[in-house]
């Protein structure tokens, strides 16, 4: 069965309509980017998936059940996980506590209270930090890691959620491009050896091409295109939205002017 189902999805913010009648699907294992110009609705479409956001119109379904109204908690608890910026781990604490805290949390939120004992989540935070290769760097604090490596950590700390479905929003925002790749191919390998579904979305054009299964473009707030890297690539409405001087836009590095 499919995992991610969106229909229809629809948010205007005042006279805004940040989102217009977006649909798609996200399979087991599958990574899927969101790519557009900035404002063009990808973060909303997100927020909308993980709760955060209330569809104005429009249908989500996680494993064919109906969460469209459900909070960012119960979709948490049915599998839809999201990582989150640097600020959101405590700097303070080490790597491995970092990831026992999500652990501790996960279990509290599906009510699975037995091991309150935050010694009895060790092994399961050092599994998941060798996963990402960050097992060597368990009880370094985080504040004094690297970047590149703090964001290895979010990504341990969102695999403690035991996500079917992870959400990514801009996950290598501020990152070096070598450091980008690398932590896009270790999510590529978690998300197919896990069979977990990955919606991310990525100003570099580099990653989405070279990691996306699929590739979604938003022009404000409307799907204009959706494949392959390369159908995406080669596609001449892609092409105008990015390059076109109609829009105030960046140029993504990858794409060549037609
Ligand atoms: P992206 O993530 O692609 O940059 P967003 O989803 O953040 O785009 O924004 C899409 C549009 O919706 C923009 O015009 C933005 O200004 C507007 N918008 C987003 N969130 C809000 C909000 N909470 N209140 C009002 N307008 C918003
Ligand atoms: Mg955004």
């Amino acid at each position: 069965m499919t995992l991610l189902t969106v229909t229809g999805l629809h948010k205007s913010f005042g006279g805004v309509v940040a989102a217009r009648d977006v649909t798609f699907t996200v399979e087991r294992g599958e990574m899927l980017a969101i790519i557009g110009p900035n404002g063009a609705g990808k973060s909303t479409v997100f927020n909308m998936v993980g709760g955060q956001l209330k569809a104005d119109r429009g249908k989500v379904l996680l494993d064919g059940q109906d969460i469209t109204h459900a909070s960012p908690q119960a979709r948490f608890r049915r599998g839809v996980g999201r990582t989150f910026q640097v600020a959101q781990t405590f700097l303070s604490m080490s790597t491995v506590e970092n990831v026992q805290m999500a652990l501790i949390s996960a279990r509290r939120q599906s009510g699975r209270l037995w091991s309150p004992a935050r010694e009895r989540h060790r092994d399961g935070a050092m599994e998941l930090l060798a996963k990402v290769g960050m097992a060597e760097a368990a009880d370094i604090p985080c504040s004094a890691l690297a970047y590149g490596d703090v964001k290895r950590v979010e990504l341990a700390v969102a695999l403690a959620g035991a996500p079917k479905l992870l959400l990514m929003d801009e996950p290598t925002a501020g990152m070096a491009p070598r450091e980008r790749a690398a932590l896009m191919d270790l999510t590529a390998s978690i998300a197919a050896s896990q069979g977990i579904g990955i919606l991310f979305t990525e100003h570099d054009m580099d990653v989405v091409f070279g990691h996306a299964a699929r590739v979604l473009v938003l022009l404000r707030g409307q799907i204009i295109a959706a494949g392959s890297p390369d159908e995406i690539r080669r596609d001449p409405q892609v092409r105008r939205a990015y390059l076109g001087d109609d829009h105030a836009l960046e140029r993504p590095k990858g794409l060549a002017p037609a």
